[in-house]
């Protein structure tokens, strides 16, 4: 049986719907949440639902009983991930789970993106557990930017300090069916680590894709990183979390969020869902 963390989550609930179009039969099913009671949803599909909380390492070993394959989405609390994740992987060790997915970031282990060092440790933790395991480096979610489609529209721009940096940014929806392709798959040959994204595109590419879809004209806007990091704070961000974006922004310039990697369409099996289509979506 299979059994996905992060389930009442974006990620999570796509990678189990996911399972259940691959005929895996619900009740090999499991829903590993924090709050069952947000999960009734998940429960009318006939999948397990579980108590499963990364801070609460008691529940997660009556999670994990009997379950064969793990999808570990990873935590969203940037700072206490490495704890929460290695809670889980020592629980999936101790009840004999045969195979691990977790979702960590592009380029983990030789990147200085902000987010990496969590994935890249969490990945060693997973490396020496013993336990089989695949890692889905991500990329950007598309929706990181389709998501602020009403504001860009709004302003006739969008801000950033990404220079010509690209995005191999692929849709939510893409990812965790790539996910559970490795979860699903030959153990063998799914094992080691994936670098997952779709089609690249730099921001002036995204202002002029969001133009030809929408008929409403949208431009990037280059800013050094000083001048964007106090567009930010002007704009009520603290200190700390400009100082965070604008380094984000900075990986983007330095190509940190990009890969010419083709494995996202090799373990789809098609394309990855193309930038307009995503932004033609979030335009529903
Ligand atoms: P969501 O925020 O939608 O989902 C995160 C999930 O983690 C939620 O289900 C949440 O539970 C769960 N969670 C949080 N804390 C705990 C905990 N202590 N114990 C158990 N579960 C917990 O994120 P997405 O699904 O969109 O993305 C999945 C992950 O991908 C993120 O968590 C983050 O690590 C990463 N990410 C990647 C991005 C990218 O561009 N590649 C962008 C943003 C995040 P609950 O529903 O109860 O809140």
């Amino acid at each position: 049986s299979y059994a996905v963390t992060g389930a009442t989550g974006h990620l999570g609930r796509l990678a189990i719907d996911a399972l259940l179009r691959r005929d895996v039969p619900a009740r090999n099913v499991f829903a590993l949440v924090r709050d069952p009671d947000r999960a009734k949803d998940l429960a009318d599909l006939g999948v397990g639902v579980r108590e499963a909380d990364y801070d609460r390492p008691d529940t997660l070993g009556p999670a994990l009983e009997g379950i064969e394959r793990l999808l570990l989405v990873s935590s969203p609390t940037v700072g206490n991930r490495l704890e929460q994740h290695t809670n889980v992987l020592r629980a999936a060790d101790a009840a004999d789970v045969g195979f691990v997915v977790y979702t960590s970031v592009l380029h983990a282990d030789e990147t200085e993106l902000a987010l990496a060092p969590e994935h890249a440790a969490t990945e060693d933790v997973l490396q020496g557990s013993g336990v089989p395991f695949a890692v889905a480096r991500n990329g950007w979610y598309v929706e990181n930017y389709t998501g602020r489609l009403d504001e860009y529209l709004a302003r006739g721009e969008i801000v950033g300090a990404a220079g010509d940096g690209r995005v191999s940014a692929a849709t939510r929806a893409d990812y965790a069916e790539a996910a559970v392709s490795l979860l699903t798959g030959d153990i063998a040959d799914q094992q080691g680590y994936w670098e997952l994204g779709g089609p690249a595109f730099s921001m002036t590419e995204l202002a002029a894709a969001i133009t030809e879809v929408t008929g409403t004209e949208v431009t990037y806007r280059d800013l050094p990183a000083e001048e964007f990091t106090d567009v930010l704070r002007s704009a009520g961000m603290d200190e700390d979390t400009a100082a965070f974006v604008t380094g984000l922004e900075l990986s983007t310039a330095r190509g940190e969020l990009e890969t010419d990697s083709p494995a996202l369409e090799n373990l789809l099996g098609r394309a990855p869902t193309s930038l307009r289509d995503a932004i033609r979506a979030a335009r529903l």
